[in-house]
């Protein structure tokens, strides 16, 4: 009996049944776009249809040329692009798996001079200013979806999915806020409506009945002049009726001003909007948005709440998801993070999508991690991010591995990450990995600093130095005040903060550290705090679901400081910085750029010159001074070991202390592992 019965359970869908009710929800990965690539694909999809997926759906193709994201961004318009697509759907349905492909028409979205929209309004995503569809140009792109679908249908999908959420196209023809039109389009509820339904239904009727059409629907635009619940449901009765067969949830367009997908949302936090609309419709409904694990997943469907539930970023970090619950190795999965920073952050800059917590996503054909033919005797020293991924590598790839650890647990930085308000993911990785030691295989010594000269004691035959940063101290005069503190000792607990507090440093840690010291309690773990902390109301209420924020009050008054006269979080990931400097406004967070130097520090608090000419002082009496001002790699072993002729690899922030970054360290130590 599985633990999970109800994530687990199959789906009959009429033409075909589903094994189970997780769907593999749209990520585009930059494959997509250039036909070459398809190998890839191929091998992406296909590895995760033997993990599990009961259903995958593709990243976004264009059904024309207006739709497409930018120039030369994937499209499926011909039926030369369909024979190329076979590739894809044959390794998937080799591997046992079904995969639809999504038609996305990007709309005043497109980062192209001939993007269309029903009205001539530019978004703030976009630099270009999209031309109004004609009523001619409306039905042509009604049109181009049903080619696109019965293309779709001779490359060997399984399905398609249309999609109607995130501010594209489609969701711009039902929102006031984007269809000013006047005509059949625009102007009522329904006749804004009436380019989805038209939509869905020529889909439909080019695909014929025996063919999976999910329709993916804005449930909550989070924008203002959104769509009102009452005609998000009466879109979801009519695209049912025009001959949907499942409705997907989408939350939120990609210019909303609240986060849906970030790590600091709480898990499952827009699942009850998919129980509502299951109310207005009888088919099939899929519950989204930060369900990671099976366990989350379950209770959802357990109460009801939605039919399948869609997953996108926790396949890239682990495509085995399914095949571990199945086997009630929950403990197994290499949870995704929702950190954004290896898939989303790389897909708007147009690189291949990845994953910080498992490098070989998107690289199944490039990154080999077969069992090794010379096993060797190993020592990993360091159980940060990038010593745990080497160590537990070069075990599973047959080599004999000790981890050592000078502290008394695993994690290095993740340690810290997982402490900061809203990162609490971050501790699944280390229990991952922790899991991985055991199953590997690794014989692992915490609490052991150990030395050159035992090292080679122990006989080994290479070794995997990953001994990570340490924070800078930079040279200030008074910077051994008592008041003065690293952010390692603040976040790790061994000090603690006054209510004045100066953070030295606005990079990541710095502004993860001034989330620390303004949030008491973190709303990642309290749902109806965190909605009220974003003003995520009722759409039932206000449209598009809007509601005033209400922040707690922050328990200390803190301003956070940098040399740059760049503003603050420019470091940040493309999909999470606004997310974190909203939050730092909202808990009244001074922001101080441009200093020019650092006098001192002493009683009075810290002293600083700023301006270009140095000619302003300032001082702002703190009671607490926080060095976030970047970190100093810990190598001192390296030289030794290559003193005594021992092979030594260097990986992590051991290697680069600059901008020490998790997803560069975990693919470096991956990468290494592989090669040994
Ligand atoms: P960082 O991004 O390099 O920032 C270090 C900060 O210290 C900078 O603001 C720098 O600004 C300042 N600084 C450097 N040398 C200084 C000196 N001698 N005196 C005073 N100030 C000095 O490093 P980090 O904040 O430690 O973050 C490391 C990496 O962790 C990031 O790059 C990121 O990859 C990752 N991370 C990301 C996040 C996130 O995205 N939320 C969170 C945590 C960590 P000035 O030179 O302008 O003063
Ligand atoms: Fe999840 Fe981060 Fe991996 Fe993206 S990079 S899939 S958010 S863990």
């Amino acid at each position: 009996m599985s633990e999970y019965p109800h994530l687990l359970a199959p789906l009959d869908l009429g033409h075909l049944t589903l094994p189970n009710r997780v769907i593999m929800g749209s990520m585009h990965t930059g494959l997509e776009d250039h036909a070459r690539d398809f190998p890839k694909l191929a091998a992406y999809f296909a590895e995760r249809a033997r993990g599990g997926a009961a259903l995958m759906v593709t990243g976004g193709f264009a059904p024309n040329v207006e739709g497409t994201l930018y120039p030369m961004a994937s499209k499926l318009t011909t039926r030369r692009e369909a024979r190329q697509h076979r590739l894809v759907t044959t390794a998937v349905h080799e591997a046992g798996g079904r995969i639809a492909l999504q038609i996305l028409h990007a709309g005043r979205y497109a980062y192209t001079p001939w993007c269309v929209a029903p009205s001539a309004a530019k978004s703030p995503i976009s630099r270009f200013t999209p031309r109004a569809l004609s009523d001619r140009g409306v039905r042509r792109q009604i049109r181009a979806f049903a080619r696109a679908a019965r293309l779709a249908r001779e490359a060997g999908y399984d399905g398609v999915e249309v999609m109607g959420s995130e501010g594209y196209l489609i969701n711009e023809f039902l929102a006031p806020r984007t269809n000013q039109r006047t005509d059949r389009w625009g102007g009522t509820p329904e006749n804004r409506r009436r380019f989805a339904v038209e939509t869905v239904r020529a889909v439909r009727e080019a695909v014929g009945s025996d063919f999976i059409v999910i329709y993916r629907i804005s449930v909550l635009d989070l924008v203002e002049d959104g769509q009102t619940w009452e005609e998000v449901t009466a879109l979801a009765h009519e695209v049912e009726a025009a001959g949907a067969s499942i409705l997907n949830l989408g939350i939120g367009w990609h210019e909303a001003r609240v986060p849906t997908i970030v790590t600091s949302v709480p898990r499952a936090a827009f699942t009850s909007y998919a129980a509502r609309l299951k109310e207005h419709v009888s088919v099939p409904v899929v519950a989204t948005n930060r369900i990671n694990m099976p366990e989350v997943a379950e209770s959802v469907l357990a109460e009801g709440g939605a039919d399948l539930v869609s997953l996108a970023r926790p396949f890239l970090a682990d495509p085995e998801w399914v095949r571990k619950s199945a086997e009630s190795r929950p403990d197994e999965i290499n949870t995704c993070i929702a950190c954004n920073q290896a898939c989303l952050d790389h897909s708007f800059v147009r690189r291949r999508a990845t994953c910080l917590v498992n490098p070989r996503a998107g690289y199944e054909t490039e990154l080999l991690l077969g069992p090794t033919r010379t096993v060797k005797k190993v020592a990993v020293v360091g159980a940060g991010p990038a010593g745990l991924a080497s160590a537990t590598t070069l075990a599973d790839r047959g080599h004999q591995v000790e981890l050592f650890e000078a502290r008394d647990h695993l994690g290095g930085q993740f340690d810290i990450a997982m402490r900061i308000p809203g990162k609490e993911e971050f501790a699944e990785t280390i229990r991952y990995f922790s899991r991985r030691l055991d199953l590997t295989g690794v014989k692992v010594h915490l609490g052991r600093r150990v030395d050159a000269e035992e090292l080679v004691g122990a006989g080994f035959d290479e070794v995997v130095l990953a001994t990570g940063v340490e924070p800078r101290v930079p040279d200030i005069p008074g910077i051994d005040h008592p008041m003065v503190m690293t952010y390692a000792e603040l976040v790790r607990g061994e000090r603690s903060a006054g209510s004045r507090v100066a953070v030295v440093g606005a990079g990541g840690i710095g502004v993860d550290v001034s989330e620390y010291l303004t949030t008491a309690h973190s709303p990642t773990l309290d749902l109806d705090a965190w909605r009220a902390e974003w003003g995520v109301g009722d759409p039932a209420r206000t449209r598009g679901g809007l509601a005033s924020r209400h922040p707690v009050a922050s328990p200390r008054q803190v301003v956070l400081l940098q040399r740059k006269t760049t503003s603050i979080g420019r470091s940040l990931g493309r999909t999470t910085g606004w997310v974190h400097r909203a939050a730092l406004k909202a808990k009244g967070v001074e922001h101080v750029t441009g200093v020019a130097a650092y006098e001192r520090i002493d009683d009075d608090g810290l002293h600083v010159r700023l301006g270009t000419d140095r000619s302003q002082r300032r001082t702002f009496a703190v009671d607490t001074v926080v060095l976030c001002a970047g970190q100093v790699s810990v190598r001192a072993l390296a030289d030794e070991l290559s003193a005594l002729g021992v092979t030594t690899h260097v990986v992590g922030g051991a290697d680069v202390a600059l901008e020490i970054d998790a997803k560069r360290a975990i693919r470096q130590a991956t990468e290494l592992a592989a090669r040994i």
